[in-house]
């Protein structure tokens, strides 16, 4: 089979970005990218290793000694930041194709992404004008004031799902408190960030503040986490990988942020609002193929109305859409990488001999290759089954009845991870009470996964370490240091006088 869709003007192989220049690993090393819906490799990537690594580093670090960028007022980083998101508008149809060709994402949602990932550098835009210097004054005559400071050179490393989106989630508050970056994107999808270059080159970004290493988590990711010159790590992906890059990021004491996997539950009361609670976890689970970190993969749902939820729910995920990503009617496209795909697959089967199978369960009619698969539903899947317990990233779901508040709670809670929440009652007073006990970063009564750009995102236990969002990000890029000046004689006791 050959490569199905082929993108206009496709590089014919990706290079590292350092120091305003594309160039090869040093090694000359390269790895295969492959298509998800055909599964053929469709170019070559540039294998970074830790030589490569040191070399965007060192830039990184000249860029930030002794370029203009840390020390521009925020007002004229803003004015960058601004025309990145303009550029990346213009650009939005272009870079969703690019994204749907490398990951197998539905081309509508693909655009929705490229469309948050301009306003992210907006939102980060707007933010950092608007931060008040924090001035205190204390008594005698004292001033205190905050005197911030972009940490240094960042690394960011980052996920395969929504790649670009998350991307810029890291970039534009790492840029905006002026720090200088390099980014290691992900190795089954790095298509999309080969556009930032001339996107930031276009903007007026001087070269050497942003660099990018492509290569493998091992080789790549694992000496940006050990390099003595890199400040901060802000990692998405597998809480695994986190736990690998805490360690490995110790020894030179390193700022981190993890935002890691999740098994989310979203819990449903007898007295909610049922086509709305359907409609909210069906797409919950489904859009973006499922590969969605907050994805609500647990339903835990009241007993009087479990079998009426169960019935709809089935029906809802058969008539999913699944198919070819590039196609506008397209609900599920193709999971990213034949390795992804075989462990969803493992999970389905796994799955078969824990729980009942209620809908879906094997590869799409019509659809012989590639990494697809149906929409599956497991029911009357207890909590101990490894389904319920651990991330599968793909579109399968585990539903459970409970019968009292303290059975929903604990159902919610008995997972290792605690990304995010979705509870679904008329009654505020009982979904206030769970969605404040629930173990989740994040919550959602009666709603789901629309939010402020101004709140914290992160989770708790095996989800995450640290919480981006709003101010709490352009924190995290920062060093606050405390200056305290005297406006007054000062009058010291005199010791040894
Ligand atoms: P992953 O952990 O396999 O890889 C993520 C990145 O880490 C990749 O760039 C990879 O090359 C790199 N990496 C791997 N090993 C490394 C090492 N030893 N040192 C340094 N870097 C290393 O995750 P993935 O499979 O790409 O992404 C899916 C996971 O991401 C899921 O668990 C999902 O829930 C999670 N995720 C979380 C969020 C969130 O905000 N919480 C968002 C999106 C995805």
């Amino acid at each position: 089979m050959a490569v199905q869709h082929v993108p206009a003007d496709l590089p014919e192989r990706i290079q590292h970005f350092i120091d305003g220049e594309f160039v090869d690993s040093l090694d000359g090393a390269t790895f295969e990218v492959l298509e998800p819906v055909s599964n053929q490799p469709y170019l070559e990537a540039s294998s970074g290793k830790r030589a490569d690594i040191d070399r965007a580093v060192s830039a990184a670090r000249k860029a930030f000694d002794e370029g203009p960028w840390p020390g521009m007022l925020p007002r004229e980083r803003a004015r960058v930041l601004n025309r990145i998101a303009d550029i990346v508008e213009t650009r939005n149809e272009r870079l969703a194709e690019l994204e749907t060709f490398d990951t197998g994402l539905p081309i509508t949602q693909a655009l929705g992404q490229a469309k948050r990932a301009a306003e992210n550098f907006r939102f980060f835009a707007d933010l950092i004008v608007a931060q008040a210097d924090d001035t205190y004054k204390v008594p005698g005559k004292q001033v205190n004031y905050v005197n911030r400071k972009p940490k240094g050179v960042a690394g960011l490393i980052t996920p395969w799902n929504t790649p670009f989106m998350l991307e810029s989630w890291k970039l534009a508050p790492a840029l905006a408190s002026g720090c200088t970056v390099v980014l290691k994107p992900a190795e089954f999808t790095p298509l999309s960030a080969g556009l930032w270059p001339d996107i930031f080159r276009e903007a007026g970004v001087p070269d050497g503040v942003f660099n990018i290493v492509n290569g493998l988590g091992e080789d790549a990711g694992d000496a940006l986490v050990k390099h003595t010159d890199v400040q901060l790590i802000s990692f998405t992906g597998e809480s695994d990988t986190g736990k690998l890059i805490f360690a490995n990021a110790a020894p030179t004491l390193k700022g981190l942020s993890m935002e890691l996997g999740g098994k989310s539950p979203a819990v449903v009361f007898a007295d909610a609002d049922l086509d709305a609670a359907i409609d909210s976890t069906v797409f919950g689970v489904f859009s973006l193929n499922g590969e969605r970190c907050t994805a609500g993969s647990r339903i835990l749902v009241e007993r009087p109305v479990y079998d009426e939820f169960v019935r709809r729910y089935v029906e809802r995920a058969e008539n999913v859409r699944v198919g070819d990503p590039h196609d506008p009617a397209t609900e599920v496209g193709a999971l990213v990488h034949p390795e992804h795909h075989e462990k969803v697959v493992g999970y389905i089967e796994l799955g078969k001999t824990e729980a009942k199978l209620a809908a879906g369960g094997g590869r799409p009619q019509g659809l012989e290759s590639g990494n697809y698969v149906q929409p599956t539903v497991f029911v009357d899947v207890p909590p101990t089954a490894r389904i319920f317990q651990e991330e599968i990233f793909g579109p399968v779901v585990a539903i459970t009845p409970f019968d009292t508040d303290e059975e929903a709670l604990e159902l919610a809670n008995g997972v290792k991870y605690g990304l995010a929440a979705y509870v679904w009652t008329s009654d505020l007073e009982r979904a206030h009470n769970l969605g404040q006990r629930v173990e989740a970063g994040m919550v959602w009564l009666n709603s789901h996964n629309v939010r402020d750009l101004r709140t914290p995102f992160g989770g708790v236990k095996a989800s995450g370490l640290g919480h981006e969002g709003g101010y709490r990000s352009l924190d995290f890029y920062s060093d606050q240091q405390a200056v305290h000046i005297s406006l007054a004689p000062v009058h010291t006791p005199k010791f040894g006088a």
